[in-house]
């Protein structure tokens, strides 16, 4: 850089010259066009047009020139940047324009490819089955209740008639809550509901109680330590018998068939005063394999498939829970869901209903 001088000669300042000027201007120029990428384009930016570029550096002398000769340079190193700049603009928008198309290109999305879905998962057949069976009873006009899985003692047990030394007691292998005479234990059957129920509501009580029990069985083919029940009660005035038969009877149409039927053999439960086995026509064959048809499977050719338990509620229970048997009466029946679900669908063993395989309950889709 040099300081203000009369004497100064413009040709004797080397960066000012034509011909510096020009060969920086082919230097530029060059480097422009060779740039391949919009990063090389910045290089070649900071060494042709930064401050300092030769350009940028001879500018900076014009300042020093006497007057007269201050025009003429100025015109020419002006006249060199801007080609210098115009260059560079374009070929910016070059290399920007190939970078875009490039980016569309690498990032393009095939929308026909397959894609990899993940896993779907399905209902479990035992929820669309209870389910199920809670909707026929609605439909009916009773309503579902539930209760708790972990129960006490006296409602699972003394509100059904089995005090401590009945020996109904004992036909359910019970698990309970540490310790034992906590009085707290895992419900054995869904009875409790109805006990709680019963004691809550006044009648007349149109109920259906699903839920999750559970005994201490071995896990196999056929036991599992805690499965699923429905229960139905009904506590009205003048409820007898044929009521009861007549309600088993709707159930089993709605789940197997317009026609099925059910019969009841003479049985006992502590609860219920009389009992009855409750048996269900086979709906493969009706009965037809045990009148001399050809053999079924799903009857073993019986023509009737045991499916739960059922009665008129025990007068006791109902003086438990605070209603006088003298005015009203009521039946009740139960059956285990997963036994349900299995001769319905020919599921052979009870612990693909428990294993969770998502396989399992898709195989049973939707209609359940
Ligand atoms: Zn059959």
């Amino acid at each position: 850089m040099s300081g203000p001088n009369t004497n100064y000669d413009p040709v004797e300042v080397a960066l000012l010259r034509p011909e510096a000027v020009s060969a920086a201007v082919d230097a530029a120029l060059d480097a422009i066009s060779h740039a391949s990428s919009l990063e090389e384009l910045k290089s070649v930016r900071i060494a042709h047009v930064g401050d300092r570029a030769p350009l940028s550096l001879a500018n900076r002398e014009i300042g020093a020139l006497p007057p007269a000769a201050k025009a003429e340079a100025g015109k020419r190193v002006g006249a060199a940047r801007a080609r210098i700049n115009d260059a560079m603009q374009a070929r910016q928008d070059e290399l920007t324009e190939a970078r875009d198309a490039a980016i569309l290109v690498q990032e393009a999305v095939d929308v026909t490819l397959p894609t990899q879905a993940g896993p779907r998962g399905a209902r479990h057949p035992l929820a669309l089955l209870n389910e199920r069976i809670a909707d026929i009873f609605v439909a009916m006009g009773w309503s579902v209740a539930e209760g708790p899985e972990v129960e006490l003692e006296w409602l699972n047990f003394d509100a059904l008639n089995m005090p401590a030394s009945h020996p109904a007691r004992t036909m359910q292998d019970t698990f309970f809550v540490a310790p034992e005479e906590s009085g707290v234990l895992l419900r054995t059957h869904t009875s409790p509901i109805q006990i709680r129920e019963m004691l809550r509501h006044e009648p007349p009580l149109y109920i259906v109680c699903p839920g999750r029990v559970f005994r201490t069985d071995e896990l196999d083919a056929t036991h599992v330590p805690f499965f699923h029940q429905v229960e139905a009660l009904a506590v009205d005035k003048g409820l007898s018998m044929s009521h009861l038969k007549g309600t088993l009877n709707a159930f089993a149409e709605a789940m197997f068939g317009v026609g099925i039927t059910t019969r009841l053999r003479p049985s006992y439960f502590p609860f219920t005063e009389p009992s009855a086995e409750v048996d269900l026509q086979c709906f493969v064959c009706r009965g037809a394999s045990a009148a001399g048809g050809d053999p079924c499977r799903t009857c073993r050719s019986e023509g009737w498939i045991e499916w739960g338990g059922a009665g008129m509620v025990h007068p006791k229970v109902l003086q438990v829970c605070g209603i006088d048997p003298d005015i009203y009466s009521g039946f009740a029946f139960g059956m285990g869901v997963e036994r349900t679900l299995m001769f319905r669908r020919d599921v052979r063993d009870l612990r693909d209903l428990i294993e969770g395989d998502v396989r399992f309950s898709h195989f049973f889709g939707g209609d359940i």
